[in-house]
């Protein structure tokens, strides 16, 4: 349990309406699972987030970032320290000629958007990926044959020890659904896209393709936090845990989708350990069946 002599030092880094005390996670994760957090802050600048990660690292007190919370499963029992959520509050994109600039707490969809509007190509597939840019840079998000590593060329970060950091592409070391950030405690906080000029129309009817797949494909009308686990080489999870014979499998009120097997969703007040169990199950019975072992995309936080 976090101090009082702790969150006293922590208003008077941020406005005291940032600070939500006992935050239920449920309410920041789009699979609308998850315990209270000790604290949560919601950061609207650079030099906050200098200020609150040396202090709370000096403290030794843990704290974790949070973005959007789309690809995220929160414990039920919540999480005992500081969440800081670069969201919403720092979320400005600017427009460069050919490249754009946006703050990490911008929706990748924002920023898609904004691309649209000045005919640049490049960020079509990441238009329906329902995170932040610095979540999104962290994990390489990708779709439909784009990854943000393909369009990605400098991220600004802070240490913990509240340096400001630049990476590249080569620096991002960026793989399949990961970087070289999620092996540091690093926080994102801008990022440059190079894009390129393109056809407002083409463009848009890019896009419009990607969202009607999604909507052909995902089971977007439930929470969920996206596909569970990462693609393994050579197979699909969806087929390998439709071939388990594993469609509709349920615990308590997580179900896997009968809409698109890799994705398990909250048909109804789940809890995170409902998840947890059909994970295991799922991964226990496609390696079982087909001798392959599933990792999971989404990250437990606890
Ligand atoms: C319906 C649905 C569809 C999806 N489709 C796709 C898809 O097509 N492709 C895909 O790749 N993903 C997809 N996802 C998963 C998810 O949207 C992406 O992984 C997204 O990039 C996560 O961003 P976020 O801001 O929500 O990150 P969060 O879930 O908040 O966090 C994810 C990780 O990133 C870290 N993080 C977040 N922000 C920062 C920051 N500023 N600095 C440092 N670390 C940070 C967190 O600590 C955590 O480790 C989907 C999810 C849903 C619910």
């Amino acid at each position: 349990m976090i101090s009082e002599t702790v969150i006293e030092t922590l208003q008077s880094f941020v406005p005291e309406e940032n600070i939500h005390l006992q935050e239920p996670m449920a309410g920041r994760t789009t699979f609308r699972i998850g315990g209270p957090a000790d604290c949560l802050i919601e950061i609207e600048n650079e030099e906050q987030l200098k200020q609150i990660t040396r202090y709370l690292n000096l403290v030794e007190e843990r704290y974790f970032i949070l973005g959007n919370g789309s690809n995220l499963l929160v414990s039920d029992r919540g999480y005992a320290g500081t969440i800081l959520q670069v969201g919403r509050k720092m979320s400005r994109i600017l427009v460069e000629g050919t490249r754009i600039r946006a703050q990490a707490g911008a929706l990748l969809s924002q920023v898609s958007k904004t691309a649209l509007e000045h005919s640049l190509t490049g960020l079509e597939f990441a238009s329906g990926i329902p995170g932040t840019v610095g979540g999104g840079v962290v994990m390489n998000a990708g779709a439909y044959g784009g990854e943000l590593s393909q369009v990605v060329t400098q991220v600004n970060v802070v240490s913990p020890e509240g340096e400001s950091l630049e990476f590249d592409r080569e620096t991002m070391e960026f793989g399949y659904r990961t970087s070289a950030l999620r092996k540091h405690s690093f926080t994102v906080t801008e990022v440059l896209f190079d894009l390129k000029e393109g056809e407002k129309g083409r463009i848009q009817a890019g896009m419009e393709e990607c969202s009607r797949l999604r909507r052909e494909k995902q089971p977007l009308e439930y929470p969920s936090a996206g596909s569970v686990f990462k693609r393994p080489e050579g197979y699909y999870a969806g087929k390998l845990i439709m071939d388990a014979g594993m469609r509709g499998y349920q615990t308590g009120g997580a179900r896997v989708s009968d809409k698109h097997c890799g994705f398990i969703v909250n048909v109804g007040k789940a809890t995170a350990q409902d998840v947890l169990d059909v994970i295991s199950e799922i991964r226990e019975r496609v390696k079982m069946r087909f001798g392959v072992d599933l990792e999971t995309e989404i990250i437990y936080l606890e």
